[in-house]
């Protein structure tokens, strides 16, 4: 994981090879990215690269248990966190061993990408070579949503770096990118000739860098905008949205099916641009800047106890039993994994935890998961059955 920050990251390539532009506007606006889920990822690539240096030999178990002390006293050291860092330190292991004998691992390997991308580095979890290969295995600890590693610039920007570092040390011809997301049991490979990410690097890649880093403007919207620092202010974006808006003056006076099909295609997108510029309007007014039209107001506001114990007490005191005060709750289920290890919770609670069908919802046909069937449909698909067997 990159320690130091690049104006072209590997980590934000998806936006800047499709959104060149995006890069200056991006100086211009205030970064209001978290950065507890970053503190999270940095704790847990520090005990994943720990658990490999372990497994390497290359410190000893005093070092190891030093190490890990320091570690566990982050709050956001886990048993999930150790399933988890186990998952991927077994994968990287087990990588190894497949590319032979005499394959190679680096941990947290620096390479540069200056070749390709104006002042561009960057920084590889693990690096295995070997059987004619290297590989670039990269750990996300992030469970948000699933990250393939089909087409993805950040890991073929890892693959070139890692390539390019050793290629004069190692005999190698293909290029294998892996992506590690042990909270979601998801593992994604690309493999590629190594002559094939060269000719994606000359020809894709150092031209958008070179652009980006020039700060033309040279704007593309696409699900990388939602990463973009210049999200909530972009005129790229607003345009791309606010054309969706203006369906509603088209004629005739309904909306055909193409028409629906193309607002729903579009919705998911317009609503993270309302929420964008809602949150970012609302940052700015905290700030004391003014929006015409519109003021700050209090918002809705919930009652609450001042001291919890203090109102048992005044209860219990006034003749009330302690056991009508209090009520018993287990924690959810995201909650225990977090507490016990993903792992453990099967082993304890695997029978003890259901999955009820979920509620229906439109998705575009590309969506992987099967078609719902509704009771109607369910029926006639039945009835259809009973008559094929028939
Ligand atoms: S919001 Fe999207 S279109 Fe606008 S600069 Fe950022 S990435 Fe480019």
């Amino acid at each position: 994981m990159p320690s130091e920050h690049a104006k072209l990251s590997a980590s934000s390539a998806s936006r800047w090879i499709n959104c060149p532009g995006s890069v200056a506007l991006s100086e211009l606006c205030p970064d209001t990215s978290s950065s507890s889920y970053a503190e999270e990822g940095t704790i847990a690539h520090s005990l994943g690269e720990l658990k490999l240096r372990k497994a390497e030999g290359e410190i000893s178990p005093q070092k190891y248990a030093a190490e890990l002390r320091k570690i566990k006293k982050s709050q956001y050291y886990c048993g999930e966190m150790e399933e988890a860092t186990d998952y991927y330190a077994d994968m990287v292991m087990e990588a190894k061993a497949a590319a032979g004998e005499d394959a190679e691992l680096m941990m947290e390997q620096k390479f540069s990408l200056a070749q390709w991308i104006p002042e561009g580095f960057g920084t590889s979890d693990a690096v295995v070579i070997g059987g004619g290969a290297i590989q670039v295995i990269d750990l996300k600890y992030g469970k948000g949503i699933k990250v393939s590693a089909q087409g993805n610039p950040q890991l073929r920007l890892y693959g070139l770096g890692a390539a390019g570092l050793f290629s004069d040390l190692y005999d190698f011809d293909t290029v294998r990118m892996t992506i590690i997301q042990p909270r979601l049991d998801h593992i994604s490979t690309e493999e590629l000739p190594l002559k094939d990410l060269l000719e994606w690097a000359e020809t894709i890649v150092a031209p958008r860098a070179q652009a980006a880093f020039d700060g033309m403007d040279v704007y593309e919207t696409g699900d990388w905008c939602r990463f973009c620092p210049a999200k909530a202010t972009c005129r790229k974006r607003a345009e791309y949205n606010l054309e969706l808006a203006k369906a509603d003056f088209k004629l005739p006076p309904l909306l055909s099916d193409e028409e629906i099909a193309d607002v729903l295609k579009r919705a998911d997108e317009l609503t993270h641009w309302v929420k964008d510029v809602s949150d970012y309007a609302l940052a700015q007014a905290l700030d004391g800047h003014e929006y015409p039209g519109w003021k700050l107001v209090e918002g809705r506001s919930v009652r609450k106890y001042v001291d919890d114990l203090k109102v048992a007490e005044a209860l219990q005191t006034a003749g009330y039993d302690e056991a009508m005060l209090y009520e018993k709750k287990l924690y959810g289920i995201t909650a225990m994994e977090r507490i016990v290890g993903k792992k453990k919770f099967v082993e304890i609670l695997g029978d003890l935890v259901i999955r009820p069908q979920g509620k229906p919802v439109l998705a575009p046909e590309s969506d992987k998961r099967k078609a719902f069937s509704t009771a109607e449909k369910a029926a006639e698909d039945f009835k259809e059955e009973s008559c094929l067997q028939k």
